[in-house]
């Protein structure tokens, strides 16, 4: 017989976590009213990680693992894991334990009263640096207001959703994944369970600084084009200042002809400022031609070299 539910977890470099994990998740297993298949999805780990999920999938049978050539990121080893989950409601979660899987029964009610996307919503994170947590707090509300569809504020990768949901994840092509994005834009009936968000249970935070920051830029752009228009609107308004700026010459010229104002410190400013905003501009540009790019290519998201529990594909 089939598993009922899934629980995808993404793992990098977590040998001190996975033994906790799996011994947190297999309790909360236990008291599900169905099988549950437990995928855990290597992501080019440096260090024993593929060894200790070996030695799980040996032990318990309910363990299956997928093994990704390289590093590949999070979004793209969540999406493998979707790939291959077999359940009819499929959770996804961290390995460091900071998404609590004690939440996943709760979840698992939701679905039962018919939702098909239920996502856990931070209400704090505890002992994360205060920087992270303040530009976390800011991003995620500039991106509600600038994304075409409504994506929930605080809220990671963390939930259960429906085999219908994540049948449509699978058949989305693109490569630049930002999955709580494609999650919300998919509709359904979806709705949030509310947690604090624990510290990490063991090991350092495998996003780096450079990772959030490209995560970020990523959601922003694949769920927004009002970056585009941003050069449109800075073309604007430099040519209104332009206008200002040709009538205060002109009255420099003929009422104060010593203003310190003119000459060729003025122009030096006035160079280097259209100057940025025209690199700005273009890197914008390039940030939406570099995905364009990376579409086009289509090159599979992945590379397996690895699995167990899974038949061969
Ligand atoms: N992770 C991954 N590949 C990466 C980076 C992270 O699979 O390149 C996994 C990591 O093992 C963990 C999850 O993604 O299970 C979240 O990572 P982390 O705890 O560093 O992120 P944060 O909690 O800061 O969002
Ligand atoms: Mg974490």
């Amino acid at each position: 017989m089939g598993a009922k539910y899934s629980l995808v977890v993404p793992i990098y470099n977590e040998e001190e976590n996975i033994a906790e994990l799996y011994r947190r998740l297999s309790d909360m297993a236990n008291s599900l009213d169905g099988e549950a298949e437990f995928i855990l999805i290597n992501d080019g780990s440096r260090d024993r990680s593929l060894v200790i999920l070996r030695e799980l999938h040996q032990k318990d049978g309910r363990v299956c693992y997928l093994s990704l050539a390289r590093n590949f990121g999070h979004q793209i080893a969540v999406t493998a894991g979707l790939n291959f989950a077999r359940g009819e409601a499929i959770v996804v979660m961290d390995a460091d334990l900071q998404d609590p899987p004690e939440l996943i029964p709760e979840m698992v009610d939701r679905w039962q009263q018919g939702y098909q996307v239920v996502y856990a919503q931070r209400t704090q994170r505890r002992k994360e640096n205060w920087l992270k947590r303040l530009l976390a707090f800011g991003f995620y509300r500039v991106l509600r207001h600038l994304a075409d569809v409504e994506i929930p504020t605080d809220t990671g990768d963390f939930c259960l959703m429906d085999r219908q949901v994540v049948a449509v994840l699978n058949a989305m092509p693109e490569r630049n994944r930002y999955i709580r994005g494609l999650r919300a834009w998919t509709g359904f009936h979806q709705t949030a369970i509310l947690f604090e968000r624990d510290p990490r249970y063991a090991g350092k935070e495998k996003y780096t600084f450079g990772k959030s920051l490209a995560l970020a830029i990523n959601g922003l752009v694949s769920f927004s084009k009002v970056p585009l228009r941003l050069a449109t609107y800075l073309g604007l308004a430099a040519a209104a200042i332009s206008l200002l700026m040709a009538v205060l010459v002109l009255y420099w010229r003929f009422f104060a002809p010593n203003s310190p104002l003119t000459g060729f410190a003025a122009i030096t400013v006035v160079v280097f400022f259209l100057g940025a905003v025209q690199l700005i501009c273009i890197g914008i540009l390039g940030e939406y031609i570099g995905r364009i790019y990376e579409e086009v290519k289509g090159r599979p998201l992945y590379t397996l070299s690895e699995v167990g529990g899974f038949p061969q594909r």
